[in-house]
């Protein structure tokens, strides 16, 4: 067993101390603020307490788990610990002194992590004796209980104790994923987009922030909608990760923060924590205004065309069996007409394929039992055919949420642009594509890993939506990433072959 020094016993510092613990190393804690360091202890024996509450552990083995934490006063009696972990405040300055201290303090085989969320590892590790020790070791929130550590290598670290770290977080039940260090790591980079484009739907008034929420989860199965969980993390927390990935991006456009966002932070509503983000707290809990129709109808017989698309095929049967009369052929003629968004507005694709009753389709994560679609129409659409799609997807046990025609809908844009992003992490090699898939499932709880959703909806289906939001929007945020261009083009997938 190991001696594991940890640094700051805040939130993030007593988590791990307690991860350390329960799996058997003996743990010093040090806060330079002694209130800190009890508070941490008392965190720690209270999770345990719940844990013996819950029958998972016995009040034996939480004796003897506590035994093991020894809070210590001075950095100088970490001097015996194999590992130091560092999670003190989000300060560069304040962290390098730190490892600069532990340097002369701990011996020459001690290895030192930091769990950063935003912080360069290589920045940190410039000016230390032995950059190479340093290792990024991210933890999530709160760490007894999240399974994923990012194991962040800089351009300095040696391989030898990212392994030794990666060994480290399996014996201590987690699931380690690797990643050299970039921007906001793997989960704070590919995450971006959930938020980013849900505040730019906001912006547009696409719709408004509970029909979004409920768009997101309950077509395309995220545990939150966007707008709940900004609520949650706190739309301050959130700002400050985009704008740190903004600023160590050299300003991409594609990271640039929402200008909502920047006023409802202004504005002092920053979410649950204040009281007021996009919901309001503790009273809210309905009565937001829901594009919605929700009542219920006959199975009702409709003539409705649709344009073949394998993925809506599921929904199709279901209409088909709820006793709608559907063709897969889109015709100019006025017969109502869906199809799944490809990125382009409806009103611009009715355009360009001459169908003037388009309605289009959200993506949904399973077109067999959904039981929300999101739909929104041309503006050459007549109001009859709109109501025609909306009883037909009702008669087959779908609720509808009707959004304004903007381009790429919600889902479909947000899960492009997911992808869009962890692609782009495997083309330059920071992580694969197994690993990203892991870190956004089990550090976010997103249904499915954004690079197997989009092998799954279609590589060639991925880039003419990125395409198309290209070509409306301008190409700085939505450009294609090129390794999602190349497989699209020769066939391949992010995970096994075709
Ligand atoms: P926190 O504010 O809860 O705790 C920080 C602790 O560091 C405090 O107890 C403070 O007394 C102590 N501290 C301040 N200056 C210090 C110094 N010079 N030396 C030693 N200790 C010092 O913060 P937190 O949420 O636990 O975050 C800690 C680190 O973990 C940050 O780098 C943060 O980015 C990262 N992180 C946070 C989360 C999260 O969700 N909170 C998740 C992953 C990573």
């Amino acid at each position: 067993m190991l001696t594991i020094g940890v640094v700051g016993a805040g939130t993030m510092g007593s988590g791990i101390a307690q991860v350390a613990i329960a799996a058997g190393e003996t743990v010093k804690l040090y806060d330079p603020f002694p209130q800190a360091t009890e508070r941490g202890r008392e965190m720690i024996k209270k999770n345990l307490e719940f844990l013996v509450g819950k029958h998972k552990l016995t009040k034996d083995e939480s004796t003897v788990m506590l035994a093991r934490l020894d809070i210590v006063q001075t950095t100088r009696d970490l001097a015996a610990c194999d590992v130091v972990i560092e999670a003190i405040i989000e300060d560069e300055n304040l962290k390098k002194e730190l490892f600069k201290d532990l340097e002369t303090i701990i011996s020459p085989d001690a290895i030192l992590a930091t769990n950063t969320s935003s912080i360069s590892i290589t920045s940190l590790s410039n000016g230390l004796a032995r950059p190479e020790r340093l290792v990024g070791m991210h933890f999530f929130n709160p760490a007894p209980r999240m399974k994923l550590i990012e194991v962040i290598k800089g351009l300095r670290t040696s391989e030898q104790y990212v392994d030794f770290i990666i060994e480290l977080a399996k014996r201590w039940g987690k699931v380690p994923v690797t990643a050299k260090s970039t921007p906001g790591f793997i989960v704070n980079r590919v995450a971006r987009p959930f938020y980013g484009e849900a505040l730019r739907i906001l912006m547009e008034d696409g719709t408004d922030h509970a029909s979004l929420d409920t768009v997101m989860r309950e077509c395309g199965g995220f545990p939150l909608g966007p707008c709940q969980l900004m609520d949650l993390i706190g739309l301050d927390v959130n700002l400050s990760v985009t704008q740190s990935v903004f600023e160590a991006t050299a300003f991409d456009p594609r990271y640039a923060p929402s200008l909502l966002q920047q006023e409802l932070v202004r504005a002092g509503k920053i979410g649950r924590k204040s009281g007021e983000g996009f919901y309001t707290y503790p009273t809210n809990i309905v009565n937001h205004k829901n594009n919605e129709t929700a009542t219920a109808v006959e199975p009702n017989v409709l003539d409705l065309e649709y344009v073949d698309d394998a993925l809506i095929k599921p929904l199709i049967d279901r209409l088909i069996t709820s006793g709608n009369s559907l063709t897969g052929v889109a015709t100019s003629k006025s017969i109502p007409t869906i199809a799944l968004t490809d990125g382009r507005t409806a009103t611009q694709r009715s355009d360009d394929e001459s169908i003037r009753n388009l309605v289009l389709l959200d993506l949904c994560l399973n077109f067999e039992l959904t039981k929300r679609i999101a739909l929104t129409h041309a503006e050459q659409c007549t109001p009859q055919a709109v109501d025609q799609i909306v009883c037909a997807l009702q008669s087959a046990g779908c609720h509808v949420t009707i959004i304004r025609d903007i381009a790429g809908m919600i889902v479909t844009r947000t899960v492009a642009m997911l992808a869009n992003e962890a692609a782009d992490l495997v083309h330059q090699r920071v992580s694969t594509p197994q690993e990203i898939d892991t870190a956004m499932t089990l550090g976010t709880g997103y249904p499915k890993g954004p690079l197997l959703w989009a092998d799954q909806i279609g590589l060639k289906n991925i880039s003419k939506i990125l395409k198309n939001l290209c070509d409306h929007y301008g190409p700085s945020r939505y450009r294609l990433s090129p390794l999602i261009q190349r497989k699209s083009i020769s066939n391949q997938l992010f995970h096994g072959s075709p």
